[in-house]
């Protein structure tokens, strides 16, 4: 036995992600880094901590050296790498201490017992914010030289629930409210240096906290809980020197993007000035590169005055959905379209992008009702729509039996992307628990979005095709009844688009199992694994697809999106000739800014040489006259070529992601704002003379 007077107690505190093909969660383990520089301050002296974020350094200081206490967090994207990481650190020390906490944790009783049943190496589990629970813990185990029989002992303790074996009984404490003045009692993650090592890997982002909690409570969300809702702010001036710190760090990195965890950025007053410093650092440091973050769902006009001083911030509005029955079903407010629109409308008047997500198959959703929310985004002109299936989160209302028997989900599996590893030759890898029907959807509406989902991300996400769209706008044409039309035709097209997209149909389909068993079974052998490792297995379908568009048969996608607007504006025009030559040429304008965009070749400056007949630049820059007044008396030349920073970014990108596809998958998808990457159109100078 230990004596604490004479040794530390060694904890290692991890929140892992995978780092396979590609690193799962890039963001700093800044929850985990809450923890510790709580119980730092409150255990002076007694305890050592150590974070982990990724799983193989973890494997490797267990069998270096076995702490005491194995503290892991426990989300749908770690859970089973964390019962099988403390697993293996329980079998190597039979007296050690297994901690979990995190929102993967049911709130019904008989869940929980059967989550100690199933992991008998678990010895507590901290609900909520972790500091406190773990506090309470760690006094105990302490007091008791970390005596387990001592410590599970029958007894309950503030902020955690264990499984007493003997008793046959779960004892749970009660929930430690969350402390006003937050900013006095958790020191920063950043300033204490807990995250400093994180900086040294450019692959991973700081993520940032001013605001805990959400004074929301949507039913399919972690953060939609009661204790929840007791929104505390750390005081801006903190804010304002942790950011100073992160771009002390930061501002000469390859990496300069930074993330905040709060749930409603910009919605309250302290964000203002916490703006106003991000504006001051970009302008000294180009430091955060852009911004991306879930808005505030109140005081619209506060988070649209953020938003909008910020440089390349995106305005994400997170709707989800706008039909009033399904969003009361999972207690979000009505959606007011009129008040929404204005908001949009004042973010583009500013150049300002405006992104939402939606989930498919909430409470209550119809086939129609879904398809309403997505005709009602369009209509209000967001720029990307990011559709989401709905997931069934351990710790949520609607994980609930209560919520099963109301609903009648259909629910199926499916391995989460890029979360899989192989660690001491062991296969590992999560999965998730999707809805695909229920008592008012069945799995061929749920099969329908999504192939409506990918049609959504090919049209208008990132922008690709925007020169179309901004034709088809001046012709008036309805863009949802465009994508349920492009959607028919695309299904049964002859040629690469359509073997591409029917390809995603198909994975769409295959992704999802009718049991975790049938799953595990099929990835657990080593020839299925290997799929996960090439990508053809185990990736975000839409964000995959979306970069083959890309980077694979892109003319052929301009070719079919031309076709297709061909068609669709020929059955109201005799003009059809003028339709086609103007479509052309926004067919040529898109392959000289994007055709095989990404490669070597434009890095070492490949040029792509057009004739057009239109000064498309002219049009597409003042928008409010038609393409037709901009024809050219005689057509001209144009080189589409890309600028320095372009080619710097996509020799980033090719050098740091070229792990393998999924890599590339994963980082375009979600790192790299693409049309920032295009090549530039110049004009030869004699033809802009005689342009003029
Ligand atoms: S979905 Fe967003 S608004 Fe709703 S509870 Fe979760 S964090 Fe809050």
């Amino acid at each position: 036995m230990k004596n604490s007077s004479q040794k530390k107690t060694t904890i290692y505190l991890a929140d892992l992600t995978y780092d396979t093909t590609v690193i799962s969660l890039e963001h700093f383990p800044i929850a985990v880094g809450y923890i510790a520089a709580y119980i730092n301050q409150q255990f002076p002296c007694t305890v050592e901590i150590k974070i982990f974020k990724f799983p193989g350094l973890l494997f490797d200081a267990i069998d270096k050296c076995l702490p005491d206490i194995l503290a892991v967090s426990h989300f749908p994207w770690n859970k089973n790498l964390g019962i099988y990481i403390a697993d293996y650190y329980s079998c190597r020390k039979t007296n050690g201490f297994v901690v979990f906490g995190g929102g993967e944790f049911s709130f019904e009783k008989e869940k929980q017992v059967s989550f100690f049943n199933k992991h008998k190496m678990v010895d507590m589990f901290v609900m909520y914010d972790g500091e406190f629970g773990f506090e309470k813990l760690l006094e105990k185990y302490i007091k008791y030289n970390g005596e387990k029989k001592d410590i599970l002992d029958g007894q309950s303790i503030d902020g955690c629930v264990y499984w007493h074996r003997k008793q046959k009984k779960l004892i749970t404490g009660n929930w430690a409210k969350r402390p006003d003045a937050i900013d006095d009692v958790i020191p920063s993650p950043y300033l204490t240096g807990l995250m400093d090592p994180f900086f040294n890997n450019p692959l991973l982002t700081p993520m940032i906290q001013s605001t805990r909690g959400c004074p929301f409570t949507c039913t399919y969300c972690w953060a939609g809980n009661k204790y929840n809702r007791q929104v505390r702010h750390f005081s801006t001036e903190r804010v304002i020197a942790e950011l100073e710190y992160i771009a002390s760090f930061r501002k000469n990195s390859t990496n300069k993007l930074l993330t905040f965890s709060n749930a409603n950025f910009g919605m309250y007053q302290n964000d203002e000035i916490i703006a106003e410093k991000i504006v001051d650092l970009q302008e000294k440091y180009g430091f955060p590169s852009s911004f991306y973050t879930p808005c505030g769902k109140d005081n619209k006009n506060r988070v649209f005055g953020i938003i909008k001083k910020i440089k390349n911030a995106a305005a994400i509005v997170s709707v989800q959905s706008t039909d009033s029955i399904v969003l009361k079903n999972v207690n979000r407010s009505v959606f007011k379209i009129d008040e929404y629109k204005s908001i949009v409308d004042q973010f583009h008047t500013e150049g300002i992008p405006v992104e939402t997500e939606i989930i498919a198959g909430m409470p209550g959703e119809t086939k129609q009702t879904h398809l309403q929310t997505i005709r009602d985004l369009i209509h209000m002109g967001l720029d990307e729509i990011h559709p989401f299936t709905l997931m069934f989160l351990n710790g949520t209302v609607l994980c609930t039996d209560e919520s099963q028997n109301k609903h009648q989900w259909d629910k199926r599996f499916r391995i989460l992307p890029r979360n899989f590893g192989k660690y001491r030759g062991k296969i590992c890898f999560e999965t998730e628990m999707v809805a695909v029907g229920s008592n008012t959807y069945t799995i061929e509406d749920y099969l329908y979005w999504r192939g409506l989902h990918g049609v959504l991300r090919i049209i208008f996400n990132y922008a690709f095709f925007s020169d179309f769209i901004q034709y088809l706008k001046e012709k008036k044409v309805d863009m949802f009844e465009f994508c349920l039309a492009f959607y028919s035709s695309v299904k049964d097209s002859k040629g690469f688009a359509g073997e591409q997209f029917r390809s995603f149909l198909r994975e769409a389909h295959e992704e999802i199992w009718d049991t975790e068993e049938e799953l595990y079974a099929y990835y657990l052998q080593e020839d299925n694994y290997q799929k996960l490792l090439t990508g053809e297995k185990g990736e975000n379908l839409l964000g995959k697809y979306k970069v083959i568009t890309v980077c694979e048969h892109f003319d052929a996608w301009c070719d079919f999106f031309y076709t297709e607007s061909v068609n669709f504006l020929s059955s109201n025009t005799t003009l059809i000739d003028n339709i086609k030559s103007e479509l052309s040429c926004i067919k040529d304008h898109i392959m000289g800014k994007a055709f095989n965009i990404l490669s070597d070749e434009t890095v070492k400056g490949k040029t792509i040489k057009r004739t057009i007949h239109y000064d498309i630049v002219k049009w597409q820059k003042e928008k409010n006259k038609l393409l037709s007044e901009y024809k050219l008396s005689q057509p001209i030349t144009v080189i589409y070529e890309s600028d320095e920073e372009s080619k710097r970014t996509i020799s980033e990108i090719l050098t740091l992601h070229q792990k393998g596809k999924s890599d590339l998958w994963k980082a375009v998808g979600s790192r790299y704002y693409l049309p920032a990457l295009f090549r530039k159109p110049y004009y030869t100078k004699h033809q802009t003379e005689h342009n003029e």
